[in-house]
């Protein structure tokens, strides 16, 4: 029995990182996949929870070695998706999240055609600069390359599936808590039935 491959994306500052740990507390057959990275780890970030925190030169050794089903830079740094531990949790009979920006997700949607995606967004743009200053682990600089890509990914919204709006935040919580039970249950339906 497998469980679903499921793709969150949008813009940073939309505050997916924050429903996506409600929705693993409080769905039991959903797994985090733990992306690789080159990015400088943030205050608290663990090494293996948060990310796996790559330099580039390791980083673009697992990329030779074919380690990632899907791949980006974003923001002068690497981010990646070790397959192997997805496929390991997929026969487990869990679904699994991947938390991963619009290039990234549009890889993901080719080589998993049956993968779900879920877009979150901020109310607007200019929300989305404020989460992204009230982070304050940003440089300005930072937020800016940020924001202009903000744009492009929120222009890609009709290329999801679902569309979560961030504004309210206990909304936010149940709608994407209601999308992803019902995702985990297909799973379980589609194994009963095969
Ligand atoms: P942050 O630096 O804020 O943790 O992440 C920056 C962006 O990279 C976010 O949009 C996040 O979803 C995305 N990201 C995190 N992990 C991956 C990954 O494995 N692959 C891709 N393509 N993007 C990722």
């Amino acid at each position: 029995m497998r469980g679903r491959l499921i793709v969150v994306s949008g813009p940073s500052g939309a505050g997916k990182s924050t429903l996506i740990k409600a929705a693993l507390a409080s769905i039991p057959k959903l797994a985090y996949s733990v992306s690789a990275t080159t990015r400088e780890p943030r205050p608290g970030e663990v090494n293996g929870q948060d990310y796996i925190f790559l330099d580039r030169e390791k980083f673009e050794e697992w990329i030779e070695a074919g380690y990632f089903l899907e791949w980006a830079e974003y923001s002068g740094n690497l981010y990646g998706t070790p397959e192997h531990r997805v496929n390991e949790l997929l026969e487990s009979g869990s679904s699994v999240i991947l938390e991963i920006e619009l290039q990234g997700a549009r890889k993901v949607r080719e080589r998993r055609p049956d993968a779900v995606m879920v877009f979150v967004r901020a109310t607007s743009l200019e929300e989305t600069r404020k989460r992204l200053q009230g982070r304050a682990t940003e440089t300005s600089e930072a937020v800016e390359t940020r924001m202009s890509t903000a744009v492009t990914e929120v222009a890609a919204l009709d290329e999801f599936d679902h569309e979560v709006v961030n504004g309210d935040r206990e909304q936010a919580r149940r709608d994407i808590l209601g999308i992803l039970n019902e995702i985990v249950e297909q799973g379980d339906e589609n194994a009963k039935r095969t």
